[in-house]
């Protein structure tokens, strides 16, 4: 039988126990073939074969990120960006507004995105008082990098309508002057009253904002993602969907469900690029206080427990990540299932004993070791340094029977893979230092968190996750091996080459 495409002289890791590294990968259609060595897969070359020399690169199943926000990502993308790689204070975000400003009419919204207080000169949130100075007369919406908190100049708060009147949403915070009473424009947790008041992208902003978003995937090797938006609802659904058909969502997607959308989901269409994934709860975070609290939580996961559906909890601090092991083991131990794969997002403080506990539980762990490169500086800052042991604790996990995934978490820090390879390997920030705790995994073992794990994470290890015949043919050349390379030289490695479906869908120059 002859192959659609083959690739070899390479060095292929395959990600699945039973094969060992291999020379050659052929593909029929969107599915793999064979795997062997070149005089193995050479039989399976004919005159319609294309054939990539890969001249002794590395060859991976295309990776897939676990955890990731697609729509939020790609508007900000669209967005100003307030990125630490981008302004250092306050003034430069001004001056970054002021430019925007002068660039469309009066009375249209100003998005920007990716500010942290921490990186900024003055190692705190802007104000109201700031971004009206730079931008009046247009409605102001800073989102801060989590995601999880923005900032509104004074014309943005009036048309939210919000106030010194005005009452936090459970689990919300709006900041005020102490003096005063005035809101400060800090608001925390307060999404959903905010975007009640911006108006939408059009479809046409979305679908180039997503357009380039895929392309970002692509060239970071991703192949596969999974959208853990916490309000996904049949709206998002029509919309992945139609943004897919239409040709500008090019990696498979697996978008998690919204707690609240729990009865309408069963009659969503679904097909091989877009799947239904678990069911996402949103732990709430402030000030040491968690939303829904300990109660009201174990009662949502039963429930959910008790309809059959997967469960991801998103927890970072230490309270949410023992409130939702506790409401998932609890859940898991009550009324037992099969095979539940039960998922804690983030996980970020993690103690030995509940470690021990989301092991005994036989939960999943969707981590972010991009983080440990991205913020490990703000991290030796910043977290307590009793805690830093602790902090995405991946070996304790795994040493505790976890299975660990791994997500990019995008928009927080870009998708790309390589930085997390480095994070969950080195457990090194970007500026070279080292995090405390005997926490680091292998590279083979980094790898599946992004490949074998992942897919399982998502229950989709029968189709993707490892290059093995049948699987589909979604692969990653990479420049270099990074199963031998040094660990502090794996920053050093490229994606060269996306294949989805059996389909190169970007390549180095092409
Ligand atoms: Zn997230």
């Amino acid at each position: 039988m002859a192959a659609t495409l083959v690739l070899h002289n390479a060095r292929v890791i395959t990600m699945d126990a039973a094969r060992p590294p291999a020379e050659a990968v052929s593909v029929e259609g969107d599915r793999i073939l064979a795997v062997g060595s070149d005089a193995e897969i050479r039989r399976y070359v004919g005159p319609g074969t294309e054939v990539v020399d890969c001249r002794g690169r590395a060859v991976l199943p295309g990776f897939i990120d676990a955890h990731c926000h697609v729509l939020a990502y790609a508007a900000s993308l669209l967005s100003l960006d307030c990125s630490p790689a981008a302004v250092s204070s306050v003034a430069d975000i001004q001056a970054a507004l002021r430019r925007q400003a002068e660039a469309i009419p009066g009375g249209n919204w100003i998005r920007a995105v990716g500010y942290s207080e921490v990186d900024l000169a003055e190692g705190r949130h802007p104000t109201r008082w700031e971004l009206d100075a730079a931008a009046p007369d247009h409605p102001v919406r800073l989102i801060h990098r989590s995601g999880h908190a923005c900032v509104l100049n004074s014309l943005a708060l009036r048309l939210c309508g919000i106030g010194s009147e005005t009452e936090e949403p459970g689990g919300g915070c709006l900041e005020r002057d102490l003096s005063t009473g005035e809101p400060t424009g800090l608001l925390l947790e307060m999404n959903e009253l905010v975007e009640r008041a911006v108006p939408p992208l059009s479809y046409e902003q979305l679908a180039q904002a997503v357009g380039l978003a895929s392309g970002r995937f692509l060239a970071a090797g991703v192949t596969s993602v999974v959208d853990a938006t916490h309000s996904n609802g049949p709206a998002e659904w029509e919309l992945l969907r139609r943004l897919r058909q239409e040709g500008h969502l090019a990696p498979r997607l697996t978008a998690m469900v919204g707690f609240e959308h729990r009865e309408e989901a069963s009659g969503w269409e679904k097909d091989s690029f877009l799947e239904l994934g678990a069911l996402k709860i949103a732990i709430k975070e402030l000030g040491g206080g968690i939303y829904p609290e300990e109660d009201a939580l174990g009662e949502m996961v039963m429930e959910a427990q008790a309809q059959g559906w997967q469960v991801a909890i998103h927890a970072v601090e230490e309270r949410a990540v023992a409130a939702a092991a506790s409401a998932l083991a609890g859940a898991v131990a009550q009324l037992p299932r099969q095979d539940h794969r039960h998922r804690i997002e983030h996980c970020g403080l993690c103690p030995p004993a509940v470690a021990a506990r989301i092991g005994a539980a036989g939960l999943v762990v969707v981590s972010q070791p991009a983080f440990l490169y991205h913020n490990g500086e703000r991290y030796l800052r910043q977290v307590a340094p009793q805690k830093q042991g602790y902090l995405y604790p991946l070996r304790s996990l795994q040493r505790a029977g976890v299975r660990l995934a791994a997500g990019s978490d995008c928009p927080v820090v870009p998708p790309d893979v390589i930085p997390g390879l480095y994070g969950a390997v080195g457990r090194r920030s970007q500026g070279g230092r080292l995090l405390p705790g005997e926490e680091a995994l292998s590279i083979g073992e980094a790898l599946a968190m992004y490949t074998s794990a992942a897919a399982y994470a998502s229950f989709a290890e029968g189709e993707r996750g490892s290059i093995a015949p049948a699987k589909v043919a979604d692969l990653v050349v990479l420049s270099g091996d990074p199963t031998t390379c040094p660990p502090d030289e794996l920053l050093g490695l490229r994606p060269e080459m996306t294949i989805i479906g059996g389909q190169v869908v970007w390549a180095v120059g092409r």
